[in-house]
């Protein structure tokens, strides 16, 4: 798979991002630090969108993944829209200037009330129970069109965790709900303009995508006035150099081919959509933190770092794995680390992990950190989260303050005790 992009790259031995000397950002914010690429984000954009051009592709950013308003002004900017899970995020879409018509909210679990809120506020609506898609049709009739989301009962991704499809998941309504779904949408005069599935993360098998289309081509044959069909996202990103990702560009010429033939049959012109969250920021974001303890254990040797799972959980949270380089030493001696946060609970990034030679004070570059990364981070252990960067063309700006006690504490209430 040919990388068209290189964030961050080794250049006179030292680490640059966007040709910023990465040692130089930690002396200027501190660590840890979340530092992001505008241009990885726009080249990310322009990738996917030169694979699907003979088609009437639509990206929606899946927001969850990164919510800082200026990522999403960059990517408005790319000529994407939103995919929203909360309305807290349909409104930090709304507030970065997208159109509510290019915001699609896919929540689960949540309330009518919620979904009435955003059905308010002009997004797009997909419903992913029959409870609230009776309740839905019982209230509104056919005054606001929405998008249904389908489980296709796919095992796709990375994890169990993190796939959807599958006969376990919480996640849509199942394809051999079908028919209930019809009596439903006949009874109420509901107004079905979107199809919707989203099977998972990290999918690297472009079939998996394929074969999922198909299964919504048949769904669609039932609902006359559709304007577009979601396919969700999952596409995988190299997590390290040399690692597979999904092969876009195959996927691009396979699916429009099947989607245009999808569309004759159908009788009208739909869009496409994708919801990806993870392609669009995971490659462009770096988290710097910087070695507090080397500890040689009768086990192992330990590079403790001034963070935890508190700022970056994925390793602990789904086993993720992170690549991590010796900004400080990119040329060292390779040695077998565990890196290792400072939580008082088991807290590691990686396991016996090939680093160049580590001292204490040194830099840790991990990368892959712009998906999942800040915008799971927490106060645990009472530590306040850290600070974003953003590189746009070269310059850094600061685009989220460094978190203090004071905003952890902001919302107590101290009794007289
Ligand atoms: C999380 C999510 C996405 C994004 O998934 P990635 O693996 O980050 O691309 C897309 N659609 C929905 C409905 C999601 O919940």
């Amino acid at each position: 798979m040919q990388v068209h992009f290189i964030t961050m790259v080794l250049n006179n031995d030292t680490y640059q991002i966007d040709g910023i000397d990465v040692l130089s950002l930690t002396e200027k914010y501190g660590t840890p630090l979340y530092v992001y690429s505008a241009n990885k984000i726009a080249s990310q954009y322009e990738r996917l969108t030169d694979a699907f051009t003979a088609t009437n592709m639509k990206v929606r950013y899946a927001c969850k993944a990164l919510t800082n308003l200026n990522i999403l002004k960059i990517l408005k900017n790319c000529g994407s829209g939103l995919d929203t899970v909360s309305i807290q995020e349909v409104k930090i879409g709304l507030k970065a200037g997208f159109d509510p018509q290019e915001i699609i909210f896919t929540p689960n679990g949540i309330s009518i009330a919620e979904i009435n809120e955003a059905a308010t506020l002009g997004v797009v609506i997909n419903i992913d129970n029959i409870s609230i898609l009776e309740q839905f049709g019982n209230q509104h009739g056919g005054n606001i069109p929405i998008c249904i989301r389908i489980n296709p009962h796919i095992l796709a991704g990375g994890n169990y965790q993190i796939s959807t499809g599958h006969i376990d998941s919480k996640f849509g309504i199942s394809i051999h709900q079908l028919r209930h779904v019809e009596r439903v949408v006949e009874t109420t005069g509901l107004n079905v303009t979107g199809l919707h599935m989203h099977t998972g993360s990290e999918i690297l098998d472009i079939d998996v995508f394929l074969r999922g289309v198909n299964i919504l081509f048949g769904v669609a044959e039932k609902f006359p006035n559709l304007e577009f069909l979601d396919l969700g996202s999952g596409f995988k990103v190299p997590i390290a150099p040399d690692a597979d990702s999904t092969d876009l560009e195959a996927l691009g010429t396979q699916l429009s081919e099947k989607f245009k033939d999808f569309c004759k049959e159908y009788g009208k012109e739909l869009e496409l959509w994708f919801e990806p969250g993870k392609y669009l920021v995971s490659e462009a974001g770096t988290f710097l933190a910087k070695v507090n303890v080397v500890k040689h254990t009768t086990a192992t040797v330990f590079a403790g770092i001034d963070s935890g799972f508190n700022h970056l959980i994925r390793p602990m949270f789904y086993n993720a794995y992170q690549h991590i380089v010796n900004a400080s030493n990119p040329n060292g001696v390779e040695r077998i680390y565990t890196v290792s946060g400072y939580i008082c609970e088991t807290d590691n990034f990686a396991w016996d992990r090939k680093i160049s030679e580590i001292k204490e004070g040194d830099i840790l570059a991990i990368h892959n950190a712009g998906a999942y990364g800040f915008e799971m981070s927490s106060n645990y252990n009472s530590r306040p989260r850290p600070p974003e960067v953003l590189i746009i063309n070269g310059e850094d700006h600061l685009i989220r303050k460094r978190e203090e006690l004071d905003d952890n504490l902001r919302n107590q209430i101290l009794l007289d005790l």
